[in-house]
């Protein structure tokens, strides 16, 4: 059967289906402006410079950068964006805040990379080569964003990218902590017009919010030497049985449901005693607004019906609420705003896999970008290379995907910049 009868075939047999899978949406890429002298310099740059750029990163990796203690990254970054004519300035939450000088008359785009990495100061951040694999704690997430950063930036300035945009290139800080340092930037500045994150693994594209709430649940009681302690009430039975009722509450999973994980738990510091205090804490995730209040409740119940139960105290303490940006039905509006295609035409030309999301951006997101998502911001967050074990001490990255992850950027700028037109008639 040629392609074309099929094709005819599967239009008259599922019009709806074929309308489903294929509907367009507005792209601002072309193939054409992979074309453009500048462009094509810049590609080239950004290949001949490879080799540094994973140097960079490597070098990035290896300082220290646990949340809220940033500031040997955030001095080397901005060094290296001075070093670009750009003028930077640092916020009092560390965000390390670069522009290119000129004003321009179209969009202000950010670009935001997180700077911080969840491991402590003491971790031992050395980075070994392991053929076309790096591996160290904090190498994938995100220094390879970092430097991917950088690199676009030196290429741009070295091809001299004609572009309308106002480009504003932002390490964050304290993204680890529930995206802290975006959050005060978009507090304290005016609205930019697009917000595009630095974040993930190469491939998925996010153009949502999971909302993200991170509690802690404490029990607490009289405690008790071991010897006299049989009969009597320990936070410890309510603890273990509040987590296995919060493990057994059947909800629908990710994109559209959520997720609920118990990350840490704490308490006791003897043998023979009761404790008097524990807690565990909660990180529940979902982009409906709604279930992740209903869950969020839901837990409050299990936790205090545990409590009660062993006549034990409880109460909790709200870490963050980082608001949910709605399911996919909810989120039409910012699939159909032309970042979403556009970043998706791009890694498509690049021949990056965009995942197993069916070939489709995914309405969720645990990045910068959420916040962006849930202030009405046209924002999506893409990848920095390929890598895994992210937040554990075997975390791994595979440079070679680097060098497209940072042509995807390059790429994704020119062509949002380059669409100005379109997108200030699209931007609410
Ligand atoms: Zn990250």
């Amino acid at each position: 059967m040629s392609a074309r009868i099929f094709c005819f075939l599967l239009l008259v047999v599922s019009p709806f289906g074929m309308l489903g899978a294929q509907r367009s949406y507005p792209t601002l890429w072309s193939p054409a402006l992979a074309e453009r002298p500048d462009v094509k310099s810049a590609l080239t740059y950004l290949e001949r410079n490879f080799p540094k750029q994973v140097e960079e990163w490597i070098r990035i990796a290896e300082m220290p950068g646990k949340s809220e203690h940033e500031q040997e990254r955030g001095v080397y970054l901005r060094r290296m964006m001075e070093a670009e004519g750009m003028s930077v300035t640092v916020d009092s939450i560390g965000n390390v805040v670069g522009r290119l000088k000129e004003r321009r008359p179209g969009p202000t785009i950010v670009f935001a990379a997180h700077i911080d990495i969840v491991h402590p100061p003491a971790t031992d951040l050395t980075v070994r080569r392991d053929g076309d694999t790096l591996r160290a704690p904090g190498i994938f997430d995100n220094s390879a964003s970092v430097a991917n950063m950088l690199a676009v930036i030196r290429a741009m300035r070295a091809a001299a990218i004609k572009t309308a945009a106002n480009f504003v290139f932002i390490g964050t800080t304290q993204e680890e902590l529930g995206l802290r340092g975006m959050d005060y930037w978009l507090e304290h500045n005016p609205k930019p017009d697009i917000l595009v994150a630095m974040d993930g693994g190469l491939g998925p594209i996010n153009y949502g919010a999971l909302g993200i709430y991170w509690t802690r649940y404490f029990f607490t009681g009289p405690g008790s030497h071991t010897v006299t302690s049989r009969g009597k009430p320990t936070p410890v039975k309510a603890l273990a049985d509040a987590i296995g009722q919060v493990y057994a509450l059947r909800f629908p999973p990710l994109p559209n449901g959520a997720v609920a994980n118990v990350g840490q738990v704490h308490g006791g510091a003897i043998f023979n005693g009761i404790p008097q205090e524990l807690y565990f804490t909660m990180d529940l995730r979902s982009p409906n607004p709604a279930l992740l209040d209903s869950l969020d409740g839901e837990i409050d119940r299990v936790v205090v019906a545990a409590a009660r139960q062993e006549g034990v105290e409880t109460r909790k303490e709200i870490v963050q609420h980082n608001r949910a940006g709605g399911t996919e039905a909810m989120l039409t509006n910012a699939r159909s705003h032309p970042i979403v295609q556009t970043a998706i035409d791009v890694h498509n030309f690049l021949g990056i896999d965009i995942g197993p999301s069916g070939k489709d951006a995914v309405a969720t997101g645990s990045t910068d970008a959420n916040m962006g998502v849930v202030r009405g911001i046209p924002s999506i967050s893409i990848g920095r290379s390929v890598g895994g074990n992210q937040h554990t001490l075997s975390e791994w990255a595979y440079w070679p995907s680097a060098l497209p992850a940072a042509k995807m950027v390059l790429l994704l700028a020119v062509a949002l910049s380059d669409g100005t037109a379109a997108t200030s008639r699209v931007v609410q």
